[in-house]
């Protein structure tokens, strides 16, 4: 094996499990090189894996954390039987190029005295927020302590989950984290679905109609180069579309807001997002699109 340009091992990732190594390393690293954050919840796709190859791009050593967070799962959400595979995901990681793998338990990231949050107070509140009460409270929570684990320079999300990046760049400016974020975009399969770990609920046939989502959001995007900036007249076009597609879908919300602020928009533009959220099958996927 042969060191590279950044002195380090490529190929040899390391397992880390305890925070106060995890700080220890990071403190290390720190003195010579930039690091990039890349969290997730584990059962890893191409989507998780573009993450870790933008962070590969963007700073010295990688950091990729695996933490299924209790505390962004409500009462009678999917925390318990959230999909798992970490030899799979080592593997996946290690090719994609981290560095280290942190990979904390809950124990030690949530102590039973437990008693501190962090809360970005009205990004929080809307779509996401009020079909989940409490998710962000969870995400800016285990967010804050994972920065507070790796010290990164850069951090990579996904749009996958558009409003999280809102609230992530908020939460970034008002703590004076000085990290930078990357955004990076939604990774699809081949008809257009976004990959996402929940994909794996579905089966073959419900599969090829979660296609819906994707398909409203299609929609609205052509309907708004053709010059319709009617947020209503956009919504009703999206629900038409993916009740074609899924005649079951429980649509949850249809919204148009824009990109950087939230703000729910009643005439669309280039800068609107229209973010989607349906339960197809018992199954509850979200995806979003941004109009121009
Ligand atoms: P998760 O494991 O679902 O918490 O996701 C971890 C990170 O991966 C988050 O920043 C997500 O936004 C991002 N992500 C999830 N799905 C995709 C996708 N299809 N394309 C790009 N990024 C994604």
């Amino acid at each position: 094996m042969t060191a590279d340009k950044r002195g380090l091992f490529f190929g040899d990732m390391k397992t880390i499990n305890s925070i106060r190594s995890m700080q220890r390393k990071a403190r290390e690293l720190c003195r010579r090189h930039t690091i990039a954050l890349v969290p997730t919840m584990g059962y890893l796709h191409e989507g998780h894996l573009s993450l870790v190859k933008k962070a590969r791009k963007a700073a010295d050593v990688v950091v990729a954390t695996i933490f299924v967070n209790p505390t962004q799962f409500g009462p009678g959400e999917d925390f318990q039987r959230y999909p798992r595979d970490q030899k799979g995901d080592r593997a996946l990681l290690r090719d994609a190029g981290a560095d280290y793998l942190f990979m904390p338990d809950a124990q030690q990231m949530y102590p039973d005295d437990y008693q501190s949050y962090v809360e970005t107070e009205q990004l929080s509140q809307t779509l996401e927020g009020a079909f989940r009460p409490g998710h962000f409270r969870g995400v800016t929570t285990v967010v804050s302590k994972l920065f507070n684990a790796v010290r990164p320079d850069v951090a990579v999300f996904g749009q996958k989950d558009f409003q999280q990046a809102v609230v992530l760049k908020r939460l970034v400016k008002d703590l004076d984290y000085p990290i930078k974020l990357i955004i990076a975009p939604t990774r699809r399969e081949q008809d257009g679905l976004a990959m996402s770990s929940r994909n794996a609920y579905l089966g073959p046939g419900q599969r090829r109609e979660a296609v819906c989502l994707y398909r409203g959001l299609r929609r609205a995007r052509t309907l708004f180069a053709e010059g319709v900036t009617s947020a209503a007249r956009l919504k009703k076009a999206v629900r038409k579309e993916i009740l074609e597609v899924c005649p079951t879908a429980e649509i949850q919300y249809i919204s148009f807001n824009d990109f950087h602020t939230l703000q729910p928009r009643i005439k669309v533009d280039r800068d609107t997002v229209c973010s989607v959220a349906a339960m197809v099958y018992d199954v509850r996927l979200i995806d979003n699109m941004r109009l121009g």
